[in-house]
């Protein structure tokens, strides 16, 4: 059996600015392409293509995004007769003059190898999912969990899925309804209601006689597009009313339960937010910069948290971190005890953000190498500030230790992000969300959306809307 396997991997926030280029992916090529995924397979040869993927940021430029595409094509071309392909895609990927790359790379896919080729393509459930993708591929499944933490499981479902196809010699039935709903995915925390209940149902669906397979997507609002709302996807062995019924029952409960999505803690204006850290007993008290959310495509350069934990005189707070490429090279070559004016911030999102003039006494300097970009760790009166070189999320406890920096010795811990990645919640006392500006603010009521699909709720009020007369089947 012969599989082919890549795929081009982005969550594009079309509100950024800052475009994605092609120096800005990771490229895997050869025995490299999603390794740790096919690795408990046997018996099966996989011929890899390319898999590239990019930390969430503005519009994939569009030459960068055909030349991936073309030496994906090219590989594929190459690998011919197939047995099956698996792609390892986002969902919500934008390409400038393009618009959806997902559904333009199983266009392209398909016009080279012929519908007898099953196709299988995994996603992240903050995809936002076009009816032509559903359409052009076999089997689709997404995460079961946000924060992520089934990012293999879900990829080996979809090989699984696809070889158990193969084999069978049959087609998948699919069902799709796209709910409309635009939440900010911090809004469904996998562990919380309702998005708790709405993925055990996820789960029983797929285990029901007859299903392959179900997803919820809860789609990327920061992604301006015709197809961003949230979806459901139902897969069946080969009975249409069966995949028809699962995906109606879950698009409708997630339709009844739409005013529950809301944040999971407290989420305040910046200054509300700080002085709520202060009065917290105990640290550490992590205030995420929701508004330039690094992991979701924010410039991650605002320095406006820092400069309001200086107005308020706050000693004994991180901030983890800016993006400036410029302070942290002087600061690099200045040296640690060194002490300097520097600009911090405001030089990427210049919409949201402005530059803040500070004397900063540089306390570590971390050289670039395979985990991360450099850093330099500066202190600011009472604040200490992870400057990094390059667009760079402290999403782990390692990415701390690499900075030198102790979170757990800082009252108050500030990152780019939006909800707590699983690690930093073992370790944070507390958390909240500081409403902030920037190109993934939670008030998607003050983004300037041009292409969404209205009516879409919260943003268009409340109103009528049933998932029976929304299914397509494919
Ligand atoms: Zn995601």
């Amino acid at each position: 059996m012969r599989i082919a396997i890549g795929g081009i991997s982005h969550e594009t926030n079309t509100f950024s600015t800052l475009h994605t280029r092609l120096e800005d992916f990771r490229i895997q090529r050869g025995r490299e392409v999603l390794a740790d995924v096919i690795k408990p397979f046997h018996g099966i040869t996989f011929t890899p293509t390319l898999f590239a993927y990019a930390t969430p940021g503005g519009l994939i430029e569009k030459r960068a995004y055909l030349t991936l595409r073309d030496e994906l094509l090219a590989y594929l071309e190459q690998a011919l007769p197939l047995d099956g392909i698996y792609l390892s895609l986002h969902g919500a990927m934008e390409v400038e003059g393009i618009g959806d790359g997902e559904s333009d790379l199983l266009l392209a896919i398909r016009s080279l190898v012929s519908d007898e080729v099953p196709i299988a393509v995994s996603l992240d459930l903050h995809g936002n999912i076009a009816p032509d993708l559903v359409k052009m591929a076999d089997i689709l499944t997404a995460y079961r969990t946000a924060p992520h933490r089934d990012h293999i499981e879900t990829c080996r479902r979809a090989l699984r899925l696809l070889i158990r196809c193969i084999q069978g010699g049959t087609r998948p039935v699919k069902a799709f309804v796209k709910i409309p709903i635009i939440i900010p995915g911090e809004f469904a925390v996998t562990d919380r209601e309702p998005a708790r209940s709405l993925y055990e149902g996820v789960r029983q669906i797929s285990l029901a006689p007859g299903m392959l397979d179900a997803s919820l997507l809860i789609g990327c609002a920061w992604t301006d597009s015709p197809h961003t709302s949230l979806s459901v996807i139902a897969i069946a062995e080969s009975d249409h009313s069966l995949a028809h019924k699962y995906a109606v029952g879950l698009a409708e409960e997630t339709w009844r339960r739409r005013c529950e999505f809301r944040p999971e803690v407290e989420a305040l204006p910046v200054d509300e937010a700080i002085q709520h850290a202060i009065s917290c007993e105990q640290g550490p008290v992590f205030i995420s910069d929701s508004g330039d959310n690094i992991t979701a495509g924010g410039a991650g350069d605002i320095p406006l948290c820092l400069e309001k934990l200086l107005e308020a005189r706050v000693e004994n707070a991180l901030v983890a971190g800016i993006c400036d490429t410029e302070a942290a090279s002087k600061c690099l070559e200045a040296g640690v005890g060194a002490t300097l004016h520097i600009t911090i911030g405001g030089k990427l999102d210049r919409i949201n953000g402005r530059p803040l003039d500070v004397t900063a006494k540089v306390m570590r300097i971390v050289p670039e190498d395979e985990h991360g970009p450099s850093l330099a760790v500066v202190k600011i009166e009472g604040v200490d500030v992870i400057l990094t070189s390059k667009r760079y999320a402290f999403t782990t406890l390692f990415s701390f230790s690499r900075a030198g920096v102790d979170p757990t010795r800082y009252k108050i811990v500030v990152v780019k992000m939006g909800y707590l990645f699983p690690e930093l919640r073992t370790i944070a006392r507390h958390s909240i969300w500081a409403l902030t500006p920037g190109f993934t603010d939670l008030c998607l009521e003050r983004l300037p959306y041009k292409r969404l699909t209205r009516p879409i709720y919260p943003l268009d009020g409340d109103f009528a809307w049933e998932a029976r007369s929304n299914v397509v089947l494919y």
